[in-house]
């Protein structure tokens, strides 16, 4: 069995390469490294079953050889990313989701589409469930990333009626684990960075805002489970416990034990006030649910952020 994981060397689509390998499955990995890191595969450059290739999946696909599986990771994620890149972002949602869904249709391989809790926009109902429309705004600054998002998953009903290609959706909530990047301007990164350097903390708002953070190995096993099911519309994978984002800086302050101030600074525009999954879909359907506590996966996450910092202060040395 071989995949093809678009934005295989970023945060999710590494752990995900690693995960298909350890179930047997051959891998190409194709990145153009805009968010990426060939660091997060380096550990495979020996690996027989895995192979890389620096592509920008906008433009259009021809990949030699069969494939079973199309799995669709590539995008900016990190709202500071996707405000640096929003034509980018729109592109890769659009003409990368055509692009991906045609290979899959050529190939006759399942396609396996990344998608996001921003569907819901800055949702009016909590938790929410895969049956809520959501609450976006097209024009805001984060409608580049959102609206790409709800056209992948339209193109992708459109493939599955229209050419009966095997697909599957999954809405992914917020993430956290080992190979984030340091500075993609995500609340984790940036609250562990400030923290190990003995900055400030900068929580954006009053911090009462919620979200729920799931650990990576959690989320990659529920998108491996989603993928081995039969089941065509979106599916929530997240971890359903919910934090506020003042309360969130003050857990890893205090597990870091770093004696920095938090400071206020202005809530971005369409910052969503809550956020949290319903995952009673994903608990049915694939008898999944996050095992990792908030506690051990913060834990391994700050070992290699440590890593990380001490490179980084190698590098200015
Ligand atoms: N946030 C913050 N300080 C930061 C970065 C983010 O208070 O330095 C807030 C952000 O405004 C949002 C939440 O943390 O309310 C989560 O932001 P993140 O960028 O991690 O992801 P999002 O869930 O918004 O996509």
């Amino acid at each position: 069995m071989r995949a093809v994981v678009t934005g295989g060397a970023g945060f999710l689509g590494s752990h995900l390469c690693d995960k298909l390998l350890e179930r047997g499955w051959d891998v190409l990995c194709l990145d153009n490294l805009i968010t990426g890191a060939e660091m997060n595969v380096a550990h495979l450059s020996g690996n027989k079953k895995f192979q890389y290739l620096r592509r920008d999946v906008t433009q259009p696909l021809s990949i030699d050889g069969t494939v079973d599986a199309m799995l669709h990771f590539a995008s900016p994620a990190s709202p500071v990313d996707y405000l640096k890149f929003p034509i980018e972002t729109m592109m890769v949602g659009s003409a990368g989701t055509h692009n991906a869904l045609d290979l899959a249709l050529a190939k006759k391989a399942r396609f396996f589409l990344a998608s996001t809790s921003e569907c819901y926009g800055d949702p009016e109902v909590s938790p929410q469930s895969e049956s809520y429309w959501g609450r976006v705004n097209p024009i805001g600054p984060r409608g580049v990333y959102d609206e790409a998002k709800r056209f992948s998953e339209a193109m992708t009903m459109a493939y599955l009626r229209y050419h009966d290609v095997d697909t599957r959706i999954v809405r992914i909530f917020n993430t956290y684990g080992p190979r984030m990047r340091l500075n993609d301007g995500r609340a984790l990164p940036n609250f562990v960075y400030q923290a190990l350097t003995g900055q400030s903390i900068t929580v954006y708002g009053d911090g009462k805002q919620t979200r729920s953070f799931c650990y990576v190995s959690d989320l990659i096993e529920g998108i491996y489970r989603l993928l081995e099911s039969s089941e065509h519309e979106p599916t929530n994978v997240g971890n359903p416990q919910e934090i506020t984002i003042l309360e969130f800086a003050e857990r890893i302050r205090a597990l870091i034990g770093a004696e920095v101030e938090i400071v206020f600074e202005p809530l971005p525009q369409d910052d969503p006030k809550q956020r949290r999954p319903d995952i009673s879909k994903a608990r049915r359907l694939l008898n999944w649910e996050p095992k990792v506590s908030l506690e051990d996966g913060l834990r391994d996450t700050l070992a290699y952020f440590r890593t990380q910092v001490d490179k980084e202060a190698a590098r200015k040395a």
